[in-house]
């Protein structure tokens, strides 16, 4: 599968703690990231990331456009709901996309676990 991750600057601990706990999962897929997150999670976890921009220099759209296009089949976006964001219109898009392409996408990490236990045991094989 194709997996798109990303995280809110005060979500960022969270997903490369995520991302380390699903690492024998996700190695086995092609990851894509916005900028610092991919950053933040190849560096603390060794995962091969392929990085889009960073989210508010235009990543989300990069991601939005490759769910439009097919390539991206899962997205783990882990958002921070409690600060406002400059590119919050990226955003909204990103996710609106998602539910267009009905692509599995998880915004927090409670909803995360799930989906990348169900990736885990090939629920979407
Ligand atoms: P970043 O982008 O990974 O480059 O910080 C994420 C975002 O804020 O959308």
């Amino acid at each position: 599968m194709n997996i798109a991750l990303i995280a809110h600057d005060k979500k960022k601990n969270d997903i490369v703690k995520l991302a380390r706990s699903y690492k024998e999962t996700l190695e086995k897929h092609s990851l894509y990231a916005t900028g610092t997150t991919g950053q933040r999670i190849a560096e603390e976890t060794g995962l091969n990331i392929h990085r889009f921009k960073s989210g508010p220099l235009g990543g989300d759209q990069q991601i939005g456009a490759f769910v439009s296009e097919g390539k991206i089949d899962l997205v783990i976006f882990i958002r921070d709901p409690l600060t406002s964001q400059p590119h919050e219109p990226d955003i909204s898009a990103l996710l609106r996309l998602c539910d267009v392409y009905e692509i599995p996408l998880a915004t927090n990490i409670g909803s995360a676990e799930p989906l990348l236990g169900a990736v885990k045991v090939g629920v979407f094989d």
